[in-house]
Formats: structure tokens, sequence, C-alpha cells
């Protein structure tokens, strides 16, 4: 069924590592109107993440518990743990008429454009894939599996990429912040 929203949705992805945080922080920063989902996940958190801010941490037995109960909007298994957003997450926002953007993985973002086909879909690329592995290893907390898990995750989601909307490079924070800002206002 076809969701009717009053706000703006946004739906970036992009290969772990290209900085889609760092993006969307300076959109927050940048206007008011904008806001974040957070997603709750079954990962760890890493250093200086917080739970509630950055995601919502759950055990794997209360992630499936609250699938079962059908909280989900969307959820995806990535690089062997659960991700996923809570529809309490969209639905609040969208209806006090604000931007909301959503950081997920491609699979989630197929889900999201097929539940709200007005959503901007935007993905971004890495200036060059090199620049990935160094990004996703200056994280930290990551074993060697853990890492060419990701990088070849992140391969298969680049091919996916004409799927959306609108691609940004990011190679310069600023220029990017710019695009992806231009297209929420478009
Ligand atoms: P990370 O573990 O690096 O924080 O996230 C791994 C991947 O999961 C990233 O591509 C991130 O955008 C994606 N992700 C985070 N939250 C969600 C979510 O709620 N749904 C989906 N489908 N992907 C998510």
């Amino acid at each position: 069924m076809e969701n009717l929203i009053k706000g703006n949705l946004l739906v970036l992805s992009g290969p772990s590592g290209c900085g889609k945080n760092t993006v969307l922080d300076a959109l927050m920063a940048k206007d008011d109107a904008i806001c974040q989902t957070v997603s709750a996940t079954t990962r760890a958190a890493r250093v200086g993440e917080r739970n509630g801010v950055d995601y919502y941490f759950l055990s794997e037995k209360d992630f499936l518990h609250r699938v079962e109960n059908d909280e989900f909007v969307e959820y995806v298994k990535y690089a062997n743990r659960y991700y996923g957003t809570l529809k309490s997450e969209i639905d609040s926002n969208l209806n006090s008429g604000k931007t909301v953007v959503m950081v997920i993985e491609v699979n989630g973002a197929q889900n999201i454009k097929r539940l709200y086909p007005q959503a901007k879909t935007i993905f971004l690329m890495p200036p060059s894939p090199d620049l990935l592995r160094d990004r996703i290893l200056g994280r930290g907390e990551m074993d060697a599996e853990e890492l060419d898990r990701r990088l070849s995750i992140a391969m298969k989601e680049m091919e996916k990429k004409d799927d959306y909307d609108f691609i940004v490079i990011n190679d310069e924070l600023d220029k990017a912040v710019e695009d992806v800002y231009k297209i929420i206002n478009l």
C-alpha cells in the first residue's frame, strides 16, 4: 500500500565508509527541518556510539520479537547482523512536515521506494574505491574477516547505484552536502 506523507522523505545509501553519516550530520547542522531516523541493529556499538542516538542496539531476540510484532517498516540482514527502521521513527517526523533522512543499505532502500514512491533516493559514491578500505579500517575494531565482508558488500552495492534517483560523489564534503541539499529542495 502506498503511504501518503506530508514531509519529504530521503533515502541515502552508499558503500560502508563513503561518508553517508558525515554528510547527514552536516545537513542537520545546516537546517533544523532535516532529521534522521534512528535504526535498530543487532551489531555491537562502536566506541563513541550511543544507544538511541546512533542506533537502538537490540539483542537478536528483541529484534526478532519486534519483527513478529510488525514494528518495522523495513529490515535486512547485512554482514550477519540485523538492521531495520521502526515505523515509529518515520511516521511521527513526516507527519510534522520535516525532511526525514534514512541512511540505509540498498535492499532497504528498494523496500522504502516501494512503500513510499515519493521518496527521493540518493546513492553516495566514494571518489575512488581504494579509499573505502582505508576509511573502513579507520573505524577500528574490525577483524580481517569483517573488513573483507564489508568490502565485498560495498562492491556489490556500487553495482546498484543506477537504481537510485540521484548519484552524488563525495569527493569534497562541502560540495556533496550542497548537492544533497539541492536535491532535498527540488
Ligand atoms: P554500520 O554497521 O556501518 O553502521 O551499517 C552497515 C550498513 O547498514 C550501512 O550501509 C547502513 O546504512 C545500513 N543500515 C543502517 N541502518 C539500517 C536500516 O535501518 N535498514 C537498512 N536496510 N540498512 C541500514
